[in-house]
């Protein structure tokens, strides 16, 4: 069975005058331990349908449906990594930070709590930081921090969206080898957003395409008879 399927989104904006068609009609299914990666230029509403399948926006048309059931609301069953360095609570350490994630969910609590973070903390090499502040970490290692609170809370699905791209090549690089060896011999299931073409290749196992006019092709689509 499917983990997750996206069935027919379309995704609208309302602004004040009008309305923006961020996704057109977009499907897919993610199966238990896919790397399904959305790719496409800035501005192709990728962003948009990771938020839709975090259940912070509700599809203007369409179904999202997670483990058969249509996703209302946010859950700790889908665990969002972001771009942003400052995902992470400033006045907590590392792993405090993995902690309160675990606890506030209601995942675990006390010492089960604090070796399940510690395992994670572990598993991206931050063992030596895990009483540091954020502000005493490179983005790099602030990046880490935030997948290992993801992947802390062993989500039904993990959420990435363009987690690296505010790092440098470099840097980029060797995260995404650490990504790697981190899912090897997983079943971790990660829908993961890019507009970087390699990283698609390097980190997906498949990818969706996504075009870079979603309202264009609307118009197209509904001149002529919708095709399926
Ligand atoms: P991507 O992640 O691929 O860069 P986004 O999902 O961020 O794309 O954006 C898709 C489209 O939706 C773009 O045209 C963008 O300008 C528009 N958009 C995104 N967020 C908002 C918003 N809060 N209000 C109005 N339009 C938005
Ligand atoms: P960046 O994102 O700046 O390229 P990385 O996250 O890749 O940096 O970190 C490179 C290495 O530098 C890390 O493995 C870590 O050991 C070390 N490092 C980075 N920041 C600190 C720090 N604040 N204190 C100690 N060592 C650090």
């Amino acid at each position: 069975h499917p983990l997750l399927e996206v069935d027919g989104v379309t995704l609208r904006y309302k602004t004040r005058d009008h309305l923006v068609t961020a996704t057109y009609r977009v499907s897919f299914r993610v199966f238990p331990g896919d790397r399904f990666v959305l790719l496409g230029p800035s501005g192709c509403g990728k962003s948009t349908l990771l938020k839709a399948v975090g259940g912070y926006m509700a599809p203007t048309e369409g179904e999202i449906r997670l483990k058969g059931r249509p996703v209302t609301q946010p859950g700790p069953d889908r665990m969002m990594v972001f771009q942003e360095f400052d995902q992470l609570l400033p006045w907590k350490t590392v792993r405090q930070n993995v902690v309160f994630a675990l606890e506030a969910s209601g995942r675990l609590t006390g010492k089960a709590a604090r070796e399940r973070a510690d395992l994670y903390i572990d598993k991206v090499h931050l063992t030596r930081f895990a009483d540091s502040y954020p502000h005493t970490l490179s983005g790099g290692m602030k990046q880490r921090v935030a997948i290992a609170r993801g992947m802390a809370m062993e989500p039904d699905i993990l959420l990435m969206d363009e987690p690296f791209a505010a790092l440098d090549a470099l840097t980029r690089r060797r995260m995404q080898d650490e990504l790697l060896a981190l899912w090897e011999g997983t079943r971790f299931t990660v829908l993961f957003v890019t507009h970087s073409i390699p990283e698609a290749i390097k980190v997906g196992a498949r990818i969706l395409l996504l075009s870079p006019h979603p309202g264009e092709v609307k118009a197209e689509l509904n001149s002529a008879d919708t095709p399926e």
